[in-house]
């Protein structure tokens, strides 16, 4: 029988502790620390609280409990002296059945990474969606992380030690994250699509109205459909838009299931289906990739309510607002210079000239929407009236190590920062390196390296503002020679447009008073302006509301990445989640991950929020 959290609260600590046992490796002090924090509302809370523990601890107990742990493969799997809980995992991994040569490579693994980090390696091997890593994932974990940081190590290793534990706390209370595991299979699914070139390294890239890049659109609509949505439709830029309706007049809220009717959308709603005068709240997020990117990026934000709409149908549920999914375009400008293709046409600010941009082929996008079958003529009647939209609301993979460092699963975005760009040039003397003395030196490059420190220090000084120099060039260049230019770029973003301005304003003045401390000229050039876009308080209050109901604490951040949300912020309220990543929240690469029990939350947080607005209605 599994266990109950409600078993777990009330029963006397020593008791309570047997429940827990095994949890952490030989370390049942953790899981007694984390009971004295009873009762637990959720599970998703006992195990935040166990990671609290940990972190509050310190370096030597944590370093004793990594060392608590068998080598992957090791002696003590070879002895049969593991714990039950680790045989049954690094059986079910295979490593119990590896090939000689295998076995020879995982023991060299292992005592290089030993005699680098002096603990373990630590993986947990049932992996992200908690059914098992493959034998070969786990050597490729093992080569990469051989060469990690020493302190990011043994972070990393803790991370492990939770995921193992959150896997194991699982398993005793039977529980199984089906709604994450749903989300995890169709990101699994959707990343067998990927253009060529990329697609036979195994690879991910979808780039806007590619073979690869329709193919996904095709099976998102599919499962669309099969999830129960009353009408589905590929639009004129390509974007997958799926609509569950509101609840008619007399039907209430719980009415039957739906006909399963598809139409395309547009023209008029039948009079039986009107509802009362009813909304709809928009949620979505982009389909398309960066090159060889990672298979979160953006789907997550369309299969979380997707799932929820399944759940929805399944039960024969409506709402008394509509639901309209969409899996954007194209986000991410790889194919083509714009960017925001999908969201941008929504917000009506699809720009007719980009239809003249040509990818890297001379293909223009006109011709590429028109091999697609797409409709040009009719994006501007993509342009949505916000009067019949309650708001917008995206999940994304945060693409950032916050979250992970702090052991947190969600986080409540605050503000997508708004950004400036500039590239600059700083001119002086190009002069003789041997024979000008110091003091009379018209140095460019030293002046932009004395500007980007100053950068680096006004940005850190704001507390949640980021600025880069990240092009960086002294043009003819000669190891003999004083730089006489410096070309440079600069970026920088505030989660306010007056905090950008601020920053901008302290660094373009500094940039002067550099220049002129040091008789030098420059110019400099503006690229790009994107206004901020800060959360709308009472969609963040209805995120937050959730994240509060699931017993996981609250952590709100600006998104330092631009999304989606961005665009519909300019015509409607938004407010973004963001779900925790794997490998230091790493994205836009491969490596990117999270896990079904992530997912599985951001699920149960977007169900929440259904349910507040449905009482809100009442
Ligand atoms: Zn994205």
């Amino acid at each position: 029988m599994p266990l109950t959290l409600d078993q777990l609260n009330a029963a006397p600590l020593s008791e309570a502790l047997q429940m827990l046992d095994g949890l952490y490796e030989h370390s049942p002090w953790i899981a007694e620390r984390a009971l004295a924090q009873r009762p637990f509302a959720s599970l998703a809370q006992l195990k935040h609280a166990m990671t609290r523990v940990l972190d509050e601890a310190g370096i030597e107990p944590q370093l004793a409990l990594i060392r608590a742990h068998p080598e992957l493969a090791g002696k003590a799997m070879v002895s049969k002296t593991l714990t039950a809980e680790s045989t049954n995992e690094q059986t079910k991994a295979g490593l119990t059945n590896c090939t000689p040569e295998e076995f020879a490579h995982i023991q060299q693994l292992n005592a290089d990474y030993n005699a680098r980090f002096g603990f373990p390696f630590i993986l947990a091997v049932r992996g992200p969606r908690g059914t098992g890593l493959t034998k070969a994932q786990i050597i490729e974990a093992f080569e990469r992380r051989v060469h990690g940081h020493p302190d990011f190590e043994r972070a990393e290793c803790l991370r492990n030690i939770h995921r193992i534990a959150e896997i194991r706390l699982n398993d005793k209370f039977g529980f199984e994250p089906v709604d994450g595991r749903r989300v995890w299979d169709w990101q699994e699914k959707l990343a067998q699509h990927s253009d060529p070139g990329y697609a036979e390294k195994g690879q991910l890239t979808v780039t806007y109205l590619t073979d690869a890049h329709r193919a996904c659109a095709q099976r998102i609509s599919h499962w669309m459909k099969d999830c129960g949505f009353d009408e589905i439709e590929i639009d004129a830029v390509g974007n997958v838009v799926g609509r569950y309706h509101p609840a008619t007049e007399g039907e209430g809220f719980a009415a039957g299931p739906p006909q399963g009717e598809t139409r395309p959308l547009g023209g008029q709603r039948p009079a039986q289906r009107r509802s009362m005068g009813a909304k709809y709240l928009m949620t979505g997020s982009h389909y398309d990739t960066v090159r060889n990117g990672g298979k979160y990026d953006g789907r997550l934000g369309i299969f979380v309510p997707m799932a929820c709409v399944q759940k929805l149908h399944a039960a024969g549920r409506r709402l008394p607002f509509g639901i309209e999914v969409v899996g954007f375009a194209e986000e991410e400008g790889q194919r083509y210079k714009a960017t925001f293709l999908g969201s941008g046409a929504l917000t009506g600010h699809f720009e007719p000239a980009w239809l003249d941009q040509k990818d890297a082929d001379g293909i223009t996008m006109r011709e590429a929407m028109q091999h697609a079958g797409l409709c040009i003529d009719d994006i501007p009647k993509l342009q949505r009236d916000p009067a019949q939209y309650l708001g917008f609301i995206e999940v994304h993979i945060e693409q950032g190590p916050v979250l992970n460092e702090l052991n947190l699963p969600l986080g409540i975005v605050t503000s997508i920062n708004g950004s400036v760009r500039y590239v600059g040039e700083v001119i002086g003397v190009a002069s003789h390196a041997g024979t000008t003395p110091m003091n009379r030196r018209r140095d460019a490059a030293a002046a932009v390296a004395e500007l980007i420190l100053c950068v680096e220090q006004r940005a850190a000084q704001d507390g949640d503002s980021v600025a880069t120099v990240g092009m960086l060039q002294v043009p003819n260049g000669s190891i003999n020679v004083v730089p006489g230019s410096c070309k440079f770029s600069l970026d920088m973003r505030a989660p306010t447009n007056a905090q950008r301005d601020a920053l901008a304003q302290d660094v373009l003045a500094k940039l002067n008073e550099i220049c002129e401390r040091r008789g030098l000229r420059h110019t400099l050039e503006e690229t790009m302006r994107a206004a901020a876009a800060p959360s709308a308080p009472e969609w963040q209050a209805r995120w937050e509301a959730a994240a509060t109901a699931l017993g996981v604490p609250l952590h709100r951040m600006t998104s330092g990445a631009g999304h989606d949300a961005m665009k519909l912020h300019e015509i409607m309220p938004q407010a973004m989640l963001f779900v925790r990543g794997e490998n230091s929240g790493i994205s836009h690469n491969p490596l990117e991950s999270s896990t079904a029990d992530d997912m599985d939350l951001a699920v149960k947080a977007f169900d929440h929020v259904l349910h507040q607005l449905t009482t809100e209605a009442h």
